[in-house]
């Protein structure tokens, strides 16, 4: 508030840093320090900060034209972003909508499985984030904060809980069985198979703790679903495009949604997000009930093709994996030293260091002291969780062993100089 006086409060601050320029891994703030930033803006710049090719295709498609609205005339980056994402998805998921936030493409899929089902209800999770708009605070689990005073919200959405281990304190079997039964016990007290259009998830955990579900969950909601003719959707808005070190957190699990949305590093930073479909259930959502003036905006979908293609060419998803496995290789030494950190999980570059009290509860100042003085010595890190007691750890896919070792090393003295003292 005192370094930025005339920008609305709403925006919770973390650091007081103006960016001037960003390369790679690094941002440059105006007053000329430079910052390890293992935010990626929050899962966005999954290609890193201004990559070459990405930015070289923002620039051509400016030069030739901005917008072209979609009602109105196609146009080549769209159908080409389409070609790529074709060979990144499911076969089976064969139409595709674009919009420009996550919160919109959820609202979007939303919209498309009560259309498709004629139903109403939807299913969510604890933990859940899915947006800040009226229809996804609805979905939206993890904190009552994000809805503010704005209570008065679309009905029909009905929670079972994520099957969290480490918080419920189970293997992650037994929360798996546990939160299936929930779940079934769910369709015969609150809300029946006949009444509800979706169950939505978000294959891993995003704003709610970086949680990864057992496969056998996510394999025991797809079987539910198919029982019970209800339409299964992925949010991948922060697990999508390379962050797990697959194009999309459903390939760990082997199981095909209906619905997919995806945002964030889709597009490397511009604004594009999507709902990707079957056909079968696309044409049964009446032509003109959704839409918007920007969707797929040209420049932003020239971004997307850029990235896709980088990711490719530059083996990113492979690297991914590569290098999450350092990561949590590099967390789980610290965890030996330090009781504080209570689990270590992820998947790819999605990791996520979960901070406790001497009595196992969560430990919020501990991650605050942490990412305050890790800010101080150059390395940009957000928390997560309900309780806001987790790390997240979210590096450019492209970031190279030396700065997982560099963040590492700041990590390591953040906690010794924060935790000890
Ligand atoms: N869904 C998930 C899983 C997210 O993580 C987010 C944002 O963090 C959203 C939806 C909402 O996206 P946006 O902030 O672009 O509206």
């Amino acid at each position: 508030e005192q370094n930025f006086p005339h920008m609305s409060p709403v925006w919770s601050r973390i650091f007081p840093i103006e960016a001037e320029r960003a390369e790679g891994s690094y941002i440059y703030a105006t007053d000329g320090t430079k910052y390890l930033d293992f935010t990626c803006g929050i899962g966005v710049t999954n290609t890193g900060h201004c990559h070459p090719k990405v930015v070289e295709a923002v620039r051509e498609q400016a030069g030739l034209f901005l917008h072209a609205q979609a009602n109105i005339v196609v146009h080549k980056p769209m159908m080409q972003l389409i070609d790529e994402l074709r060979k990144v998805v499911p076969p089976s998921i064969d139409s595709f909508f674009f919009s420009n936030s996550g919160a919109e493409a959820v609202e979007g899929a939303l919209k498309l499985a009560r259309s498709a089902t004629g139903k109403q209800n939807v299913i969510v999770f604890t933990g859940s984030f899915h947006g800040r708009t009226a229809g996804t605070m609805a979905l939206t689990t993890s904190k009552t904060g994000y809805k503010g005073h704005s209570q008065l919200l679309p009905s029909g959405v009905y929670v079972a809980p994520f099957p969290y281990a480490f918080r419920l304190g189970m293997t992650e079997e037994q929360a798996s069985q546990y939160s299936l039964a929930a779940l079934e016990e769910l369709l015969i007290s609150q809300t029946s198979p006949a009444d509800t259009a979706a169950i939505l998830i978000e294959p891993v955990l995003g704003e709610g703790g970086y949680v990864v579900p057992p496969a056998s969950f996510i394999k025991g909601l797809r079987e539910i679903c198919d029982r019970n003719e209800i339409l299964l959707i992925f949010d991948e808005v922060q697990s999508g495009f390379g962050r797990t070190g697959k194009w999309l957190a459903l390939e760990h699990f082997g199981v095909i949604p209906d619905i997919i949305t995806a945002a964030k590093g889709l597009a490397s930073g511009m604004p594009l997000s999507g709902v990707f479909s079957r056909l079968d259930l696309m044409k049964k959502w009446p032509i003109g009930s959704h839409g918007g003036t920007y969707g797929g905006n040209a420049v932003a979908a020239a971004a997307g093709v850029a990235t896709i293609r980088a990711m490719r060419e530059e083996k990113m998803l492979e690297n991914a994996t590569g290098r999450g496995i350092q990561l949590q290789t590099g967390l789980r030494k610290l965890q030996e030293e330090y009781p504080q950190i209570g689990d270590v999980r992820g998947l790819g570059l999605m990791i996520g260091t979960e901070f406790v009290d001497t009595k196992g509860k969560p430990n919020k100042s501990s991650v605050k002291a942490v990412i305050g003085k890790a800010e101080e010595k150059g390395l940009l890190l957000l928390s997560c969780g309900t309780y806001d007691n987790t790390i997240r750890w979210i590096p450019p896919l492209n970031v190279t062993a030396e700065q997982i070792n560099d963040g590492l090393a700041i990590f390591a003295e953040s906690l010794k100089e924060t935790v000890e003292s």
